[in-house]
């Protein structure tokens, strides 16, 4: 995963004309935090883990990403999205760097009062590097409000009460309206955007859908309101589908419940992988990393990938889709709608007051049509492909904050 957010860089890095030196320093990152959590488990016994935060660029502001809890994540994952997320925060152009982490276990085998006090223990472990002005953590896979909520609560035991520590706190903490299903919705504004470059719209397509946790499902959700099919969904359980359209809101009962998609009785059972090569109009890998390769990606059949998930296509395969004609919207435009509003909801949390709910979603629907409309028109301009040219933007947006700061000292050609 890493060489694949090292390859997208480089080759925009390149055509951006910038040199090997200033390509290193872009893409090291600053700090890489890795600490052991010894906690209790529910019986008494200790228990370790591994805890990684890795902050990758602060050009552009204090550094901003997701934490995840899963048995994959590692040194390696954390840093390729921390990349992500600082050319992410640039693309939207919101005032943040970028940084990922994370803790090394799986939730499914561990108590809610195990998982509080390995986030407490972490907070506690990485608590100098992080903070409202430094580095703010924000929701990833298998975390979620709770865990933000713990997160603030155990930061302001050392520090005073410190909302802005981080984002996509429950609204009772000083959380923002809108958070939850802000990277959903995102995702609808983007493909709102490109079904209109393909003279579509919501209402004439079909969409199949891979991973139904935070993204997935809020985006189900919300561009089958406006009107669109979902033909197929699958989870790591397994798949479902339905030709005429699976009832979505009876879907998320379902799962609230059985915690997988698998046994839903409004749709014919499937193996999950099958998803991806849907015969479906629309696309959205939504679950996890490099899930199209370039095993599968000569038999994908929709036309737009929406990537909702950080890095779901590998570069094998991006070549695979572009050769084919299949237009990809990348990660790093097409799931900033979680940040975005994270910064909603931090700028809230450090002036202390609150927007409402349709406040937020105007102002994130200004915020990702007019960074898709950027990443169009430069893709148009230079003929390069929608991914190619998000990284431009973003690269050469970071490259002037660091010039202008004087800690680069060659020049970064502008773009905007
Ligand atoms: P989540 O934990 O809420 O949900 C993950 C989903 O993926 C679950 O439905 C799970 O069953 C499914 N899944 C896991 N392994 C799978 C497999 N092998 N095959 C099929 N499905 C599988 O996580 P999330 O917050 O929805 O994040 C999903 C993706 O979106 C991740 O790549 C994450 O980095 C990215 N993302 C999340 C946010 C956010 O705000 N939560 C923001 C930006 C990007």
């Amino acid at each position: 995963m890493l060489e694949a957010s090292h390859y997208y860089f480089n080759k925009a890095a390149e055509i951006l004309g910038i040199s090997e030196k200033i390509k290193s320093i872009l893409i090291t990152p600053l700090r890489v935090v890795k600490v052991e959590i010894v906690t209790e488990d529910d019986a008494g016994c200790l228990m370790s883990h591994i805890g990684f935060r890795v902050q990758h660029n602060r050009m552009r502001g204090p550094m901003k990403g997701g934490l995840r809890y899963h048995p994959t994540m590692d040194e390696s994952h954390a840093t390729a999205l921390a990349n992500l997320m600082t050319w992410k925060t640039a693309l939207v152009d919101i005032p943040y760097g970028g940084a990922k982490g994370g803790v090394n276990c799986n939730p499914r085998d561990l108590s809610t009062s195990e998982l509080d006090r390995i986030t407490r223990t972490f907070v506690e472990q990485i608590k100098e590097v992080i903070g409202p002005s430094l580095d703010i953590p924000a929701p990833d896979v298998n975390t979620n409000s709770t865990v933000m909520g713990w997160i603030m609560d155990e930061y302001s035991k050392y520090y005073g009460f410190s909302p802005g520590v981080v984002t996509g706190k429950p609204l009772h903490l000083f959380g923002s309206p809108g958070r939850e299903e802000a990277t959903g919705r995102g995702v609808m504004y983007v493909l709102e955007e490109a079904l209109r470059d393909q003279g579509k719209s919501l209402e004439n397509v079909t969409v199949a859908l891979q991973g139904f946790g935070n993204v997935g499902s809020n985006a189900a959700r919300l561009v089958a309101e406006k009107g669109a099919t979902i033909v197929a969904v699958a989870d790591h359980m397994g798949g479902v589908s339905n030709p005429t359209g699976l009832d979505i809101p009876s879907l998320i009962s379902w799962t609230t419940e059985h915690r997988t998609v698998k046994g839903f009785a409004g749709g014919e059972p499937f193996d999950s992988p099958d998803v991806l090569t849907w015969d479906a109009d629309v696309l959205i890998p939504a679950a996890l990393e490099d899930v199209i390769t370039r095993d599968n990606a000569g038999d994908v059949r929709a036309g737009l990938i929406i990537e909702a998930a950080n890095a779901p296509v590998t570069p094998e395969a991006d070549e695979i889709l572009n050769k084919k004609g299949i237009v990809v919207v990348p990660d790093i435009l097409a799931n900033a709608g979680g940040v975005t509003v994270s910064y909603f909801e931090w700028a809230q949390n450090i002036q202390q007051f609150r927007w409402e709910l349709d406040r937020v979603n105007m102002e994130l629907s200004k915020i990702m049509r007019r960074a898709y409309d950027g990443v169009r028109k430069l893709a148009a301009s230079r003929s390069l492909d929608l991914r190619t040219a998000a990284f431009l933007l973003a690269i050469q947006r970071v490259g002037q904050a660091a010039m202008a700061r004087r800690h680069i000292r060659e020049n970064v050609p502008t773009l905007d």
